[in-house]
């Protein structure tokens, strides 16, 4: 079974050559983790827990330059790096997927990494 939760933090970034996005600017990021596992007493994780363990990993971006953390920090770059941060903790991560507006969103899935 598949549990999940969101938070939300927000930092500055650039993209390094191009057109549009090269100059730094800001988002007000998202992001939705999911785990899965057994059952242990009717949970997967404890929420409090899993969202912890995110809020942890995300103290590193928050009110942060990202470019500090992540060369290249497009959604999909940050999307991979809280993936395998929150994976290094022992979660069973299926899927993070990172907001970086309402209408724009990058994702990866446990599944994407076995292919
Ligand atoms: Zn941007």
């Amino acid at each position: 079974m598949r549990v999940g939760v969101s938070e939300k933090f927000s930092s500055a970034h650039y993209i390094p050559g191009h057109w549009k996005c090269g100059e730094i600017h800001g988002h007000n990021f998202k992001v939705e983790v999911e785990v899965e596992g057994e059952l242990k007493n009717g949970m997967v994780i404890d929420f409090y827990d899993l969202k912890k363990e995110l809020k942890e990993v995300l103290k590193e971006f928050d009110h942060k330059l990202i470019n500090n953390v992540i060369e290249n920090p497009t959604s999909e770059n940050i999307c991979i790096e809280i993936f395998n941060r929150l994976k290094e903790r022992g979660l069973n991560i299926v899927k993070v997927r990172v907001y970086e507006s309402d209408d724009k969103w990058a994702e990866l899935r446990k599944d994407d990494l076995n292919r």
